[in-house]
């Protein structure tokens, strides 16, 4: 086998490849576009364009498309061959500057709620060179960003792109306040940590709703679940473990830092975290990754779920977002320094944070709020649906130390003085053990813990650096103006602790008695994604956005209305499924069953003298089950009816959230019922046993 190190890569336009293909002159020129962000010459661009289409056609590709991330949370691509026709008849392969550069998908069918009359609904992708161009299938892929042609986004590629600057532009004001004048830009990183399940894929076929919705929407509890918590980290099947290998391949192949993989907590679910990369491109990685998760199952047998909770009753998935802030000079603003300057700096950031989280709770909340993610924040298995920070014993302490005038460490008796004291070393175990907090710091990053598997992390990134953003931006307000530094910088951080001090939480994420505490300390419980997402558009928020160049008002109320209609969309889908199961599927297997039962009992009483006192008591059961689930399928039917008539997109996720999902519930609830009193013979789809324990 060929060495990791010879192939890695191999599909990727990096800089190695730019280098040996460019003229030194177009290299630079491309250099200073990708790190700075200056404008591209068309001259550039046509160089750039030619070596790419060398390098692709010599690797075989025939085509190109312009790759983007639309707000349906997946990629999108149309694919244009290179072929342009000779005057001989032939074709010679062809890529123009102006190509590269600019594309007009005419994707019109994409959600854009509502900024895009149809006469002009024409959006065009825009390449973003800092993400590497690559080989797929044959075809060049060019990250692109996708926008109307006003201008505004249309994906989540141009507002995350936005937000690394917005964060940029204001800590630049902070570290020049610190005296770095070396630093060129400030970027924030990220490691996704992805979660998902295998399944056999005869067995997935045989399920509609895995294949319509990705997730169960019936199945009961098989007698062993995840209780013995033997998979977490146990050692991984041959054919899980072909399948990894294989997936490692071709995500290195794609120049995907693919890291650790490892069991999960539920049977059949597993984990893939990459080495961190700028977010950017952290997020084109991820939305890849997930593809080539589910392509690479196929060719093993397999199908790669990433919806949040295919099984209700064992732990569903998420993806742990590992964020932090690092210069160009490589220095990690999130870690603690040697020196009490830099440590001053650290807590700054720190406070940053701490504020940005507590002031935007509902933005965060509302950044990982999907139907299928709904189904795991707060549910026992995942943090809660309430915002809050873990900063382990030690910063605690600090931090109360600086807010109270005290000692942070029993051996002192001076108080806390930033600029002088130097913090103690905080080791990775005591800042690492909570795994429940929904935002923990983890020694030099923070884990964002609450986004679902299926997730593009752009959303949460998006709000996470503008919040940030904005927390820095009032520090900048304050400290330029300031003539004592040190003791107006103590203050600052003093002031912020005292007032965001609530959103701080190290104790157990999970218990009830966090959701009652969290309710005294006036934090938000935003439950469902119906209570949450019309939060997007309260004023503070709308203000805070276009004051740092994220969204502009329309592009705002356009997101929530599309991420409402998605749930919206997602339930009742759902919901038609669920119908058709329970009337084609659920309710003839149940009552097949009861009416073979019943025969049974005339057979033998033809034959003997029995009282069939078993037979009886299962007919009537079931007889009794089945009118219950003709009763709540009829109800939601009814449902599904109602949704159809109501217009206004807030209230129409109320309707799911209050009478379409509880309708579903219980459906099910009788459902399974039937299921644990039917013959498996006579179960019309495979059950939760030998999806979960079927590889
Ligand atoms: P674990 O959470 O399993 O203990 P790590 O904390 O080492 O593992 O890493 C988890 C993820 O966080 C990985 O994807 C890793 O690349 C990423 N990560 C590590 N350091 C940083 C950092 N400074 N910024 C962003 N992500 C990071
Ligand atoms: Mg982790």
């Amino acid at each position: 086998m060929e060495k990791v190190t010879e192939f890695f890569g191999c599909n990727v336009f990096d800089d190695r490849i730019m280098k040996a293909t460019l003229s030194e002159k177009v290299y630079k020129s491309l250099k200073r576009t990708i790190d700075r962000g200056t404008p591209l010459d068309i001259s550039v661009a046509n160089a750039v364009a030619a070596a790419m289409k060398d390098w692709a056609v010599e690797k075989g590709a025939t085509h190109y498309t312009h790759w983007f991330q639309p707000m349906t949370g997946i990629t999108a691509e149309k694919h244009d061959s290179f072929i342009s026709p000779a005057p001989d008849g032939r074709v010679i392969m062809e890529f123009s500057g102006k190509e590269l550069v600019k594309g007009e998908p005419d994707a019109s069918s994409f959600p854009s709620g509502g900024l895009r009359a149809t006469f002009e609904a024409r959006g065009y992708t825009a390449w973003d060179p800092t993400s590497y161009a690559f080989i797929k299938d044959g075809t060049l892929y060019i990250p692109t960003a996708f926008c109307s042609y006003g201008g505004e986004a249309l994906d989540k590629k141009v507002p995350l792109l936005r937000s690394m600057e917005a964060l940029n532009r204001q800590a630049m004001r902070i570290l020049k306040l610190f005296g770095n004048d070396k630093v060129r830009c400030v970027k924030t990183s990220v490691g996704p940590e992805q979660e998902y399940f295998l399944v056999p894929q005869e067995l997935y076929k045989q399920r509609k709703d895995l294949m319509m919705t990705g997730r169960t929407l019936f199945g009961a509890m098989p007698p062993k679940g995840q209780e013995m918590e033997d998979h977490y980290f146990g050692s991984i099947k041959p054919r899980v473990a072909e399948y990894m290998a294989d997936l490692d391949r071709e995500l290195w192949k794609l120049g995907i830092l693919a890291k650790t993989k490892h069991n999960e907590v539920a049977p059949a679910q597993h984990e893939l975290a990459p080495i961190y990369s700028t977010t950017n491109v952290a997020t084109d990685h991820n939305q890849l990754t997930m593809e080539v998760m589910q392509k690479v199952a196929l060719r093993h047998g397999l199908v790669c779920l990433l919806h949040e909770k295919p099984f209700a009753g064992v732990n569903g998935s998420g993806k742990h977002n590992n964020w932090s802030i690092s210069t160009d000079q490589g220095v990690n603003l999130l870690s603690p320094g040697e020196t009490p300057h830099e440590n001053a700096q650290f807590l700054l950031f720190l406070a940053a944070v701490i504020k940005a989280v507590d002031d935007y709770q509902d933005l965060l909340r509302l950044s990982v709020a999907t139907a299928g993610n709904d189904h795991r924040l707060g549910a026992n298995e995942a943090p809660p649906a309430v915002i809050s920070i873990f900063l382990g014993d030690e910063l605690t302490a600090v931090l109360e130390a600086i807010e109270q005038d005290k000692p942070y460490d029993g051996t002192k008796k001076e108080k806390m003085q930033l600029g002088v004291d130097v913090l103690p070393k905080f080791s990775k175990d005591t800042t690492d053990r909570n795994r429940t907090s929904p935002f923990a710091f983890t020694g030099n990053k923070f884990e964002f813990r609450m986004l679902g598997s299926s997730n593009s992390i752009s959303c949460a990134n998006i709000h996470l650096n503008a919040a940030v953003a904005e927390s820095l931006k009032q520090f900048a307000d304050i400290l330029e103006k300031s003539g004592d530094f040190n003791n107006d910088l103590h203050k600052l951080i003093k002031d912020t602790i005292t007032e965001h001090k609530r959103i701080i939480f190290n104790a157990n994420g999970y218990d009830d008695s966090w959701i009652a505490e969290a309710e005294r300390r006036g934090l938000q419980n935003l439950k469902t994604t119906a209570d949450c997402m019309p939060r997007l558009c309260d004023k503070k928020n709308i203000d805070m956005l276009t004051a740092h160049g994220i969204f502009t008002e329309a592009e705002i109320f356009s997101r929530r209305d599309i991420m409402l209609e998605n749930y919206v969309k997602t339930v009742n889908i759902e919901a038609q499924t669920m119908v058709d199961m329970a009337r084609k599927q659920v309710i003839p297997a149940t009552a097949k069953f009861a009416a073979d039962t019943a025969s049974a009992v005339s057979v033998k009483k033809s034959v003997a003298e029995v009282a069939c006192t078993y037979e009886k008591r299962l007919i009537s059961t079931l007889s009794e089950l089945i009118d219950e689930m003709d009763t709540d399928t009829t109800a939601l039917e009814g449902t599904i009816a109602k949704l159809k008539g109501i217009e206004n997109i807030v209230e129409a996720s109320a309707f799911v959230r209050d009478t379409m999902l509880p309708a579903m519930t219980t459906l099910r609830e009788a459902a399974d019922k039937a299921e644990q009193l039917t013959s498996e013979e006579y179960w019309p789809f495979p059950t939760y046993d030998k999806l979960l324990f079927g590889v």
